[in-house]
């Protein structure tokens, strides 16, 4: 996967947050103080924006500009998040041209291990992580045996999608969630929910870019 592969996504991501935005909105109404959406939607746009003034020349390079714009320009305790996690992907990516789904599989896991280490949060604490950790689980799986990347992007997305559902029944133990303790159960966490949306966004792209051969019936 080449520089062009990772500007795709991160155009992808805006349009899938940009779709999302209310629907984020909402959740972190529920439990949060209802921008996660908004908050997300400028960030992604702000990256959109970074990428067409500075265009990086590696994959690496378009992880760490979206990183740093994200913790510039979004505030609360997500920016921060989002931002080290594509940072942590972009710098384990580092100066290659050319990246295999087994890299960014490992850049997944640098991710995750950046936002444990800034958030403190673990599984199951109904945060981010909750989409995240498995997500990179799924998608070393995937690609340890040296299968098909596209068949591993899907495994780490219905993960992330179903890490993200599975916060509902949660009580938040960290973030502005945990503030409403057992208040927390039953809404699904808005941050595990735009984490599913952006390795949602990764399959799409990885999904575009190898057709597949329609079989006839
Ligand atoms: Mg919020």
């Amino acid at each position: 996967m080449d520089t062009r592969f990772f500007v795709i996504w991160m155009e992808e991501i805006t349009a899938a947050v940009r779709a999302g935005r209310d629907h984020l909105t909402r959740l972190d109404a529920a439990i949060g103080d209802a921008d996660h959406g908004t908050n997300l939607d400028r960030g992604f746009a702000a990256v959109a924006e970074a990428l067409a003034a500075r265009p990086p020349d590696t994959p690496g390079g378009v992880l760490v500009l979206a990183g740093s714009t994200l913790i510039r320009k979004v505030g609360g305790a997500s920016g921060p998040l989002y931002g080290t996690a594509f940072r942590e992907m972009g710098k384990a990516l580092g100066d290659a041209a050319d990246v295999s789904a087994a890299d960014l599989a490992s850049a997944l896991e640098a991710g995750v291990a950046g936002v444990r280490r800034l958030g403190g949060a673990e599984e199951g604490d109904k945060t981010m992580v909750d989409a995240l950790a498995p997500a990179a689980r799924a998608m070393a799986r995937g690609v340890g045996g040296g299968g098909d990347p596209e068949v591993a992007f899907a495994a780490a997305a219905a993960a992330a999608e179903e890490g993200a559902k599975a916060t509902v029944p949660l009580v938040a133990r960290k973030g502005r969630a945990s503030y409403l303790g057992a208040r927390s159960t039953g809404h699904e966490d808005p941050g595990a929910a735009s984490t599913a949306l952006i390795v949602g966004a990764l399959r799409a792209v990885a999904a575009r870019r190898s057709p597949r051969p329609k079989s006839r019936p």
